[in-house]
């Protein structure tokens, strides 16, 4: 299948409540994309028995049966991470990770919960003293430093690469690079130093970081630690767009219709909190998906009567 450059629906986002929106949305006769990776979802590694009417399934199984019935109504899926969002007037934009370039006249958010933890010492303890999940809030503070970018996918590779505009040295440290040949090459090509096939065993420092210790004894002397496991983190792309997150900007507010604060943004899914259920997700999947349709459907007609 081959992505096109417009869509009336964009769903970020390949689990449950992405599935569930996207087979919701393309029965309402709108174009949908759904973005995401679906080897990537929570639900992925998970057995389900309390799904009402399955007694017991493997969450690979559901999200593959879940895929081929979003694409049989006429969804598109794109196997790839969203990298940046914009706005164009009415339009949202969207880079994914080859650098596709996508629009949309709506938008749902379904990219699951929270940030992972790295799990090694100094971590907690140096929390906001060097030690950060999130480049876009915190990349300023560390102008014409060295700092230490910590992950995999494309959060780690994105991150570093934003970082280049601020700190003096970056490091990426990876155990296994998992990201599309574009983003690869993009990194390579770049000022980024590569720790590949690299661990951490400690973050150090007392009151504030110093340093980053591997586990094969290369120490990192940095002030600034980002760890970014996982895919481009959604909170990020989220704000630059205005939309409003919860207090502890965890989770996205959304209402009952599953709309954000944004006209056009809906949310579904762990992203919009706990509990964090399959039969939550599918819920909340399901209205976005009708809401987006709808959306997009009454502003088509508002272009085409003016
Ligand atoms: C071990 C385990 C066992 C569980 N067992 C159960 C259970 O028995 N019953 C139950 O109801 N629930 C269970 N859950 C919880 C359930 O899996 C989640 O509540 C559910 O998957 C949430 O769905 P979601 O669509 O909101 O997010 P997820 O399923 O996490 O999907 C998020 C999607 O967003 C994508 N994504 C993330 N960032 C980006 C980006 N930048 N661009 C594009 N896409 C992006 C990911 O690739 C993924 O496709 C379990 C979870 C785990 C981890």
């Amino acid at each position: 299948m081959k992505t096109k450059a417009h869509y009336d629906v964009m769903i970020l986002g390949s689990g449950p409540a992405g599935l569930q929106a996207a087979i919701h949305a393309a029965r309402r006769k709108v174009s949908v994309l759904l973005l995401g990776k679906s080897v990537k979802s929570s639900l992925f590694r998970a057995h389900v028995q309390n799904f009402c009417c399955i007694w017991d399934i493997s969450g690979e199984e559901m999200l593959r049966a879940g895929r081929e019935q979003a694409v049989r109504f006429g969804a598109h899926v794109l196997d790839e991470d969203v990298m940046q969002i914009s706005r164009d007037g009415q339009q949202f934009v969207f880079q994914s990770e080859s650098g596709q370039q996508i629009r949309s006249v709506s938008l749902i958010i379904a990219t699951g919960a929270a940030r992972k933890r790295l799990g090694v010492s100094g971590e907690k303890e140096l929390l906001g003293r060097g030690v950060s999940y999130c480049v876009d809030c915190d990349a300023n503070f560390f102008r014409n430093q060295e700092v230490v970018v910590v992950g995999d996918e494309s959060a780690a590779v994105g991150g570093a690469l934003d970082l280049l505009d601020y700190a003096a040295t970056v490091h990426l440290v990876t155990k296994n690079l998992q990201v599309v040949d574009k983003l690869k090459k993009e990194l390579e090509a770049s000022r980024v130093v590569l720790h590949d096939g690299a661990a951490v065993e400690a973050i150090q420092g007392d009151d504030e970081v110093t340093g980053v210790l591997l586990k094969d004894d290369t120490l990192i002397s940095a002030s600034g630690v980002f760890i970014e496991l996982g895919a481009r983190g959604i909170m990020e792309l989220a704000t630059r767009l205005g939309v409003q997150l919860d207090a502890e900007a965890k989770y996205i507010e959304a209402n009952k219709k599953q709309e954000t604060n944004v006209e056009g943004v809906y949310a579904a899914g762990d992203i919009c909190g706990p509990p964090w259920q399959v039969a939550k997700a599918v819920g909340e999947g399901c209205i976005a998906g009708l809401e987006a349709a709808a959306y997009a459907k009454k502003r088509k007609s508002v272009s085409t009567d003016s």
